[in-house]
């Protein structure tokens, strides 16, 4: 569902340009699991940007749903932004709003689907998530894990067709974060869901299906796990 060749990006103009990305290849089978690592500053985040339509591409191509993203128009980005979930280490909630209501954000920024149907699908992810006895609770009143694992619901309501995630464990003990992992590969088995997801956690890597080591913006080592 997503193939990148030959990605190259610079950060800055003139004297401080730096190429953060060299010559960067990536393909995403639909369904798989894959983690990509590397030491702080690599360009993970940059990865993630480029292929979740976030930054545009400046030299290479993305493929992404069958779609090209190199000149697509902003209309076409803003369509195919709708199918990808992103999480991220920060998580982002709204601090007034509830659960179910950050929730829904994920389904109704973009979309107008009915209040009683959005509020539906915002319980049976927060459901999924262990969370059926928060739905009420403004993030204010919960845990780290249980905040981050509500923005976990929120990428997830609108079923995305490829999950982002920077760091969606880093805030999260050995029990919530191995929960949600196989969250995210059931997700893969049932509806096809597919993950890229960076981290330095080393609880993540046996559960992957490829891990990408990205290294001063080149990817030096593939590992295959299936
Ligand atoms: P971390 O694990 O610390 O999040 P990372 O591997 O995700 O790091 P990136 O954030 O992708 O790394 O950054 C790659 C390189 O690009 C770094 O050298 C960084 O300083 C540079 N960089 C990233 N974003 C910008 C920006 N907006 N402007 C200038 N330089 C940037």
């Amino acid at each position: 569902i997503l193939e990148a060749v030959g990605l190259n990006h610079w950060f800055g103009a003139g004297e401080v340009r730096k190429q953060a990305l060299f010559d960067v290849n990536l393909t995403l089978k639909r369904g798989s699991f894959t983690v990509l690592m590397g030491p702080s500053g690599s360009g993970k985040t940059t990865v993630l940007t480029l292929v979740g339509c976030l930054r545009g591409v400046q030299e290479g191509s993305v493929r992404l749903l069958e779609q090209e993203l190199c000149g697509a128009s902003e209309a076409q980005l803003v369509a195919l932004r709708r199918r990808l979930g992103f999480i991220f280490q920060a998580h982002n909630l709204h601090e007034s709003l509830t659960a179910t209501q950050n929730v829904i954000m994920g389904l109704q920024v973009h979309r107008g689907i009915p209040d009683a149907k959005a509020k539906a699908a915002a319980a049976h992810a927060l459901g999924l998530l262990g969370l059926s006895d928060r739905v009420d609770y403004l993030p204010a009143n919960l845990s780290g894990g249980q905040k981050q694992r509500v923005a976990i619901a929120r990428a997830l309501v609108g079923n995305p067709a490829l999950v982002l995630a920077d760091e969606p464990t880093a805030a999260l003990d050995k029990d919530s974060a191995a929960e949600v992992v196989d969250l995210l590969k059931r997700m893969g088995a049932a509806r096809g869901t597919t993950t890229l997801l960076v981290t330095h956690d080393n609880r993540i890597l046996d559960r992957a299906d490829r891990i990408l080591t990205l290294e001063d913006g080149r990817i030096v080592k593939t590992e295959d796990r299936t």
